[in-house]
């Protein structure tokens, strides 16, 4: 797959932009030094690409969890309706940008994606169930759109998770691209197999009780149901157990093929990923090696064998 067309929205300050109330910016290294090599960000500042000034005065969500005012700290302007005109436009803009995935600045109340503070009138208690107007637009219009927090980035698991998500985003968006047809649909479904099962069994399931009775349904039902069931089923977090469930399903393709001691070698390697010993690399990296010994078709075009690039290192972790 090609990296240079996978574009992300983010936050314009973490890219180190001095955007920020106070002239500062929020620079995060594993965006701007890592994640910047795979992906072409758009940054976004709302408050400041809606007009507002730099240095301005601090702002806060007050209100209603839902439908919260957007107030200066000190002298209670209300930029509410500012920031959603500014959403309307670029929520269009942002249409046409094909993006894969959106990163947004923590805590921030245009920008904060999860537990943002939302004060009362009084400005004496706050609540952390908040989202920031310009997060709260783009998740509303892009529901099936990997989203994510930087902070939350520097948790491995959610950060696989992302990551593997605007991957996955991508290769649906570039089937889409090649003119989807039937026979292609089963292709790309019976590539995504494994990483699907990795995710979530129940999609799994369904998607391919979906593709098999597809040929029946109007082709562009077929392709949003699947869509929605593909995207939505990569939600769910590839845990050990589903995943060490994933490596003994896919045993069963070459495990004629194996010697004894290559079996129980590979065994062993599985049981010690179950126990929390190794990172999944661990038993891959074997996998791997035996798909390419014994060149195992089914196995060589399994997306979940090289979901992304080795070297951001994502399943590196236990
Ligand atoms: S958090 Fe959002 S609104 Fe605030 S400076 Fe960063 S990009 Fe701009």
């Amino acid at each position: 797959m090609m990296t240079e067309n996978i574009k992300v929205g983010v936050s314009s300050c973490l890219l180190g932009n001095t955007v920020r109330y106070d002239g500062g910016h929020k620079r995060d290294r594993y965006i701007t030094d890592t994640l910047s090599q795979y992906f072409q960000f758009v940054p976004v500042c709302p408050e400041v690409d809606s007009g507002m000034t730099v240095p301005r005065e601090a702002m806060r969500l007050v209100g209603e969890i839902e439908s919260p005012r957007l107030l200066t700290i000190r002298s209670g302007i209300d930029h509410t309706e500012r920031m959603e005109d500014f959403c309307r436009r670029k929520i269009e803009e942002l249409k046409k940008e094909d993006l894969c995935g959106f990163i947004f600045k923590s805590d921030s109340p245009s920008s904060g994606l999860y537990r943002v503070k939302v004060y009362t009138p009084s400005g004496m208690n706050s609540v952390r169930k908040g989202k920031g107007l310009f997060a709260r637009a783009v998740a509303e219009t892009f529901p099936l759109l990997p989203l994510e927090e930087e902070g939350r980035l520097h948790d491995a698991v959610l950060r696989e998770n992302f990551i593997e998500r605007v991957f996955s985003y991508r290769r649906w968006k570039d089937f889409l691209l090649e003119g989807p047809d039937y026979k292609k649909l089963i292709r790309f479904h019976t590539r995504q197999k494994l990483l699907l099962l990795a995710h979530s069994p129940r999609h799994y399931a369904l998607l391919g009780k979906l593709v098999a009775g597809g040929k029946g349904l109007p082709p562009g039902e077929l392709l949003s149901r699947y869509e929605e069931g593909f995207l939505e089923g990569l939600k769910s977090f590839a845990t050990v157990k589903k995943n060490a469930n994933v490596l003994h399903h896919l045993m069963g393709y070459f495990k004629t093929h194996l010697t004894r001691d290559e079996k129980a070698e590979l065994l062993e390697v599985i049981k010690g990923y179950s126990g929390s010993l190794a990172p999944l690399t661990v038993p891959l990296t074997l996998v791997n090696h035996y798909v390419r010994k014994y060149d195992v078709a089914y196995l060589k075009g399994q997306v979940y064998l090289h979901p992304h690039p080795a070297e951001l290192m994502l399943r590196n972790h236990v």
